[in-house]
């Protein structure tokens, strides 16, 4: 049998440095091994002092301890407390601001500030030039399409028979389910339940509004609600049940997300005048259509779930500086690209079906990253809508600045001239 040469080269790599019986002892499970720190639930100044000390005796530099740890850090200790446990300290994540641009949204409709919290040399130079050609278009144009996010139980029963009196139940049962689920929460609502048998196992897709929250937590709890409600009261019961089937898409890229949506829906688009191309993105429209096709075709042969540059890009640097949940960047940084001729030049669109923003809740309070929601004007109440609106333009741009640059042949000299030069 022939090894494949990547195989092969591990192997050599691995027997350079020890005996296959030497390999196979590093596997082993060896006894003796620390109990894990307790978890620490609740921040101040005092837990954070504690761990500290700990950390310290266990040969952790002072040095990171005053990095970590600084002084703002511990004054804002207690306003940390809701969002992380065993808490030592926060990493300063460098942010950069993109615009002000022209979104020409429903919600998000005016000249947006956009701060961007990334380590990615080039990154935020990449959206700041894709900002200037969109605004010397106009603007923008974005808009929120639907909205719902998903949670989905799975009840498992002893024969299909007994699944499918289990969903005629649900399905006579709306009024009873949506009071126990919309009794958990003031701003929330479930939208639809809308059940799917496999055998002797029923998933309950139970979609909600979550007003400006980003809303995993309310769907949860909501749907934990729901679920003991019906078990309580319907005759048939499950052999066992599990409050997330992991049907939703919950932090994964699915084909549901893209078919259905999760969060929030936004479509963005701009028409770009041939002049515009030419002189801030620096090429021309035939080779960025042209790019456009390979492109697509990799995206086609590759299996990815949606075809995109980089909306992971954008949306992992605006979740970061704006409180969002990071992870769900893995199910909000999936989508559709196009870029077609125009009468005027060019024409991109951008539609990301499961954006999870909110302008309330989760980490969107904490002292810096409320007040980078306050750099846009969108922080609270009112302001979810707006900022998925700003997030699909701000994908836009990267998918506009990006494309050009691969086209135009700019995309290594660009990172090599921003990033080597701390070398
Ligand atoms: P949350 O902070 O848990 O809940 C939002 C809170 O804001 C609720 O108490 C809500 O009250 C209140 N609220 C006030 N004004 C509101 C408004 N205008 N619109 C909506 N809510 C308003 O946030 P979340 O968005 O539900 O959950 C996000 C967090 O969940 C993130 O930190 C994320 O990391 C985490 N998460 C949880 C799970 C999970 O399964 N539990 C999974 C992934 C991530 P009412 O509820 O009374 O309306």
């Amino acid at each position: 049998m022939l090894i494949a040469p990547k195989t092969a080269r591990f192997i050599a790599r691995i027997r350079a440095m020890m005996s296959v019986a030497e390999a196979a002892g590093r596997l082993d499970s060896r006894p003796g091994a620390p109990t894990p720190f307790r978890i620490v639930p609740r921040t101040t100044a005092g837990t954070i002092a504690r761990l500290w000390s700990r950390l310290v005796a266990a040969g952790v530099p002072p040095s990171a301890q005053a990095a970590l740890a600084d002084d703002a850090t511990i004054a804002a200790a207690e306003s940390f407390s809701a969002n992380i446990e065993s808490m030592i300290g926060t990493v300063k994540v460098p942010v950069g601001i993109v615009g002000p641009l022209r979104v020409n949204g429903l919600n998000a409709h005016g000249d947006f500030l956009i701060p961007m919290a990334t380590t990615e040399a080039a990154l935020v130079a990449s959206y700041a030039r894709g900002a200037t050609a969109a605004n010397r278009a106009g603007g923008i144009a974005a808009t929120t399409l639907s909205d719902g996010v998903l949670r989905t139980p799975a009840f498992r029963f002893a024969s299909i028979a007994d699944a499918g009196r289990f969903v005629d139940w649900v399905a006579g049962n709306p009024e009873l389910l949506t009071a126990a689920a919309n009794e958990t929460t003031r701003h929330g609502a479930l939208v639809s339940i809308d059940p799917v048998i496999d055998g002797e196992v029923v998933f309950l897709l139970c979609t909600y509004f979550t007003g400006d929250a980003a809303g995993q937590n309310m769907v949860t709890f909501a749907t934990d609600a729901l679920c003991r409600a019906a078990l309580a009261q319907c005759p048939i019961a499950p052999l066992s049940w599990f409050l997330e089937g992991n049907y939703s898409g919950d932090k994964k890229a699915s084909f549901l997300g893209v078919m259905q949506g999760r969060g929030r829906k936004v479509t963005a688009q701009v028409d770009l005048p041939t002049a515009v191309v030419e002189d801030v993105l620096g090429v021309g429209i035939a080779r960025i259509l042209e790019y456009g096709r390979i492109a697509n075709l990799g995206s086609l042969l590759s299996g990815q779930i949606g075809a995109q540059a980089h909306y992971a890009n954008a949306l992992a640097a605006l979740y970061l500086a704006t409180g969002q949940d990071a992870a769900c960047v893995a199910e909000s940084a999936v989508g559709y690209t196009r870029m077609e001729p125009s009468d005027i030049g060019l024409k991109v669109t951008v539609t990301l079906p499961n954006l999870l923003v909110g302008t309330v809740g989760g980490g969107t309070g904490l002292p810096s990253q409320r007040a980078a929601l306050d750099v846009m004007g969108l922080a609270g109440t009112g302001h979810a809508p707006a900022l998925a609106e700003v997030a699909a333009a701000l994908c836009l741009c990267g998918e506009l600045s990006l494309t050009a640059a691969v086209a135009g042949g700019q995309f290594g000299s660009a990172h090599k001239r921003l990033a080597r030069g701390r070398h």
